[in-house]
């Protein structure tokens, strides 16, 4: 039976220690700041801004929260986001996503300013990613390498194998994994043979999106299995991509969903947030 990799844990952990470095910049008069941009009503979209406020409130930074309608225009947005940037005590910048279809996302993540992009989706950081050089990592891939890290899987010479190419996870993924030395696949819908791809890897993470994806005869035994997916069951229970029940028995170590990725994702971005602020030191 795998071990259980207790992402909530962990990312309790992280956060206590954020905590007494978020005190640390008070009282050096630095008061860590963090603006998020919600627009429209989308339902998840409204619970992951929520734990994001709480998370601030548990660590002690500040939160503040932009509700746009779903019809602003992109100028509108552009404009909004242009302001956050040159507010000196706004560190960090977060544009929920996703937004309306009218709006181009992708010129709103070029606006948010590089340093203070703490989500990583600016390509100057991607591109610094890419080239394994110090930017802000976005928090899934990152806190999906913080649990490998903390439970001693070492990725040097590893077969990694990534299921899901989005830019948010799978891509950057890429990039993480590659700077840690593994033999990265990535795979998407237009894989064929998935099995193929990961039957023989040691860390199979699953970015996908559909419940009980992963089965227990995709994976080899003793395999490392990282589950980001957050969907529904037919009854209505929150399950990941990974047929856990099963697959649990072979694998050595697995992360659950819920417990697993989601709040590590919450705690680098606490991380990130932190960074930002005590950039202004250096
Ligand atoms: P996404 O943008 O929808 O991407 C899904 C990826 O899965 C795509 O690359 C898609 O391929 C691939 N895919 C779909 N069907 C496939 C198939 N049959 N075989 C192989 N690949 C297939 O999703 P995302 O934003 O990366 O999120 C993925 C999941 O993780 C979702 O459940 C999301 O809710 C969850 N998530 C969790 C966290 C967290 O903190 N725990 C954070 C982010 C996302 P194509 O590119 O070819 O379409």
């Amino acid at each position: 039976m795998a071990t259980i990799i207790d992402g909530k844990t962990l990312a309790q952990k992280i956060r206590s220690n954020l905590k007494l470095e978020c005190e640390e910049l008070k009282k050096n008069g630095i008061n860590p700041k963090l603006a998020v941009i919600l627009v429209g009503d989308d339902s998840a979209s409204k619970v992951y801004v929520r734990n994001k406020n709480k998370a601030c409130e548990d660590v002690g930074i500040e939160f503040e929260e932009y509700l746009l309608d779903s019809s602003i225009t992109q100028e509108k947005l552009i404009d909004l986001i242009n302001v956050l940037n040159y507010k000196k005590d706004i560190h960090g910048i977060l544009l929920q996503s996703p937004i309306p279809r009218h709006l181009d996302i992708n010129e709103a993540f070029r606006t948010i300013l590089p340093e203070k992009d703490v989500d990583g989706f600016n390509p100057l950081n991607v591109g610094k990613l890419a080239l394994n050089q110090d930017t802000f990592v976005s928090c899934t891939p990152y806190g999906i390498m913080k649990m490998l890290e903390e439970y001693g899987i070492d990725l040097n010479g590893k077969n990694v194998t990534i299921i899901g190419r989005s830019n948010i996870v799978g891509k950057p993924l890429i990039q993480c994994c590659l700077n840690k030395d593994a033999t990265v696949t990535i795979c998407h819908s237009r894989t064929k043979n998935l099995k193929e791809h990961t039957i023989n890897a040691d860390i199979v993470i699953a970015a996908v999106g559909k419940a009980k994806f992963i089965t227990e005869d995709m994976i080899k035994n003793g395999a490392v299995i990282i589950d980001v997916g957050i969907n529904r069951d037919e009854n209505g229970k929150l399950v990941g991509d990974v047929d856990f029940e099963n697959v649990v028995n072979k694998a050595s170590y697995i992360t659950p969903v819920p417990g697993g990725v989601g709040p590590m994702t919450v705690a680098m971005l606490m991380n990130n947030v932190i960074k930002a602020a005590s950039k202004l030191y250096k």
